[in-house]
């Protein structure tokens, strides 16, 4: 079967990928087995040849989490996928599985802590040097190149501060150079950028996110074409065992089918809390890719078909005002994940990037004021009143 997107998103998503069982039912059917079993010696001996299509043990594929790979496949129009048990797991086989000691990584420093702790930290160990960049300027991608540069890694927008990396460029240099350039797209949702239209060679997501979009499960997903699938990805995966569940898979998939509608609903509220924090005075700056004053919004309209629903603000008076505002909320609630129906707020200088040093926070733009915001779906009036009523008080 191919995994070429036939409909648009909307319609792939809720069809895309659908394998029936004999008994034709609606639901995809959760298949929570291990193994397989064969009809014949002959029959095993052919599935192992790889000369008959079907299912060997679920550490290299199963059938629930088979649909969710081909919905995302046609969901975002790439021909291949692998599905992990977790966004981090997801980063990691990308990023290892097409290096080996001696060579050189090229990756934006505006990374979630994770990432970036394989790149800077754990990579190293085994021979793979790496050059954390600022992204945003795109000349640095270039002077960054070794002779044995392989691969560029990049987010966009970036957590927290929503900074946008020019993806179609970064992807021109990595093929000047013969890298290949993979791209964490969490934070844009597939809804909304196409990193394989823009010239990357690699997409992994965090499901745990807006494709689960409900808190429930963790899971991810890298993407790209079957030809480095088969050569990169397709012995590391099954040798190494960060296969996805197939009950949280089924949940995904579930998850993929009000995607569209859900992120839709909470980036139209984000759009409208947005202009609402740009106009209050106790508010010191406001960056959302919906808005004209993002400092890239000539990127943004070029490789983005959507605003966010996320949104960074700084709160004049520092770290104080910032807990008065998030302790004085009501239906916001304090959390540090993203892309939930829960709208959750998170103060990034004590808690996801405390780690950082001063100057390394500073270097990404987070101050002792600033709060990222991930935008749910209840009633968007309710949001602004929350947000109304904790800023009053702050
Ligand atoms: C959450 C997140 C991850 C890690 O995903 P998990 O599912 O938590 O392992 C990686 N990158 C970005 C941008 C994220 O937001």
């Amino acid at each position: 079967m191919s995994n070429a997107r036939k409909y648009r998103p909307a319609t792939e998503l809720v069809h895309g990928g659908t394998l029936r069982s004999g008994f034709g039912e609606t639901s995809e059917a959760i298949f929570l087995t291990q193994g397989f079993v064969y009809e014949t010696a002959e029959a095993a001996e052919a599935r192992f040849k790889g000369e008959e299509p079907g299912f060997i043990y679920s550490r290299y594929a199963n059938p629930t989490v088979d649909m969710f790979e081909r919905r995302m496949c046609a969901l975002e129009g790439a021909e291949e996928a692998r599905a992990m048990s977790s966004g981090m797991a997801a980063v990691a086989a990308a990023l290892l599985c097409s290096v080996k000691a001696g060579d050189h990584v090229v990756a934006a420093k505006a990374l979630f802590g994770s990432c970036r702790y394989i790149i800077e930290t754990l990579m190293p160990r085994y021979g793979v040097e790496a050059t954390l960049i600022d992204g945003a300027k795109i000349e640095n991608w270039a002077d960054a190149v070794r002779p044995n540069t392989k691969v560029m890694f990049l987010e966009s927008p970036t957590n927290p501060t929503l900074e946008i990396v020019d993806i179609a460029a970064v992807a021109e240099v990595a093929n000047s150079v013969g890298a290949k350039l993979i791209v964490d797209n969490v934070f844009a949702t597939p809804m909304f950028q196409k990193p394989l239209e823009l010239g990357a060679h690699v997409v992994v997501y965090s499901a745990t996110k807006h494709i689960d979009g409900q808190g429930r499960c963790l899971g991810g997903i890298v993407l790209s074409d079957k030809q480095w699938i088969d050569e990169h990805l397709h012995d590391y995966f099954r040798h190494t065992g960060p296969s996805l569940s197939p009950f949280n898979a089924w949940t995904l998939l579930k998850g993929l089918e009000t995607l569209s509608l859900r992120v839709k609903q909470a980036t139209y509220s984000a759009g409208r809390i947005a202009d609402f924090l740009a106009s209050h005075p106790k508010i010191e700056r406001v960056i959302y890719p919906g808005r004209e004053d993002h400092p890239q919004a000539d990127i943004i309209k070029r490789q983005m078909t959507g605003g966010s629903t996320l949104i960074c603000c700084d709160v004049k008076g520092g770290k104080k005002a910032a807990y008065g505002l998030e302790n004085g909320l009501k239906i916001v609630r304090m959390s540090n994940n993203l892309g939930d129906a829960k709208s959750l707020i998170t103060h990034p200088a004590t808690t996801t990037h405390k780690s950082l040093t001063d100057e390394a926070r500073a270097e990404l733009g987070i101050d002792d004021g600033t709060l990222r915001i991930s935008v749910g779906l209840e009633d968007t009036d309710d949001l602004l009143e929350d947000i109304a009523e904790a800023l009053a008080k702050a």
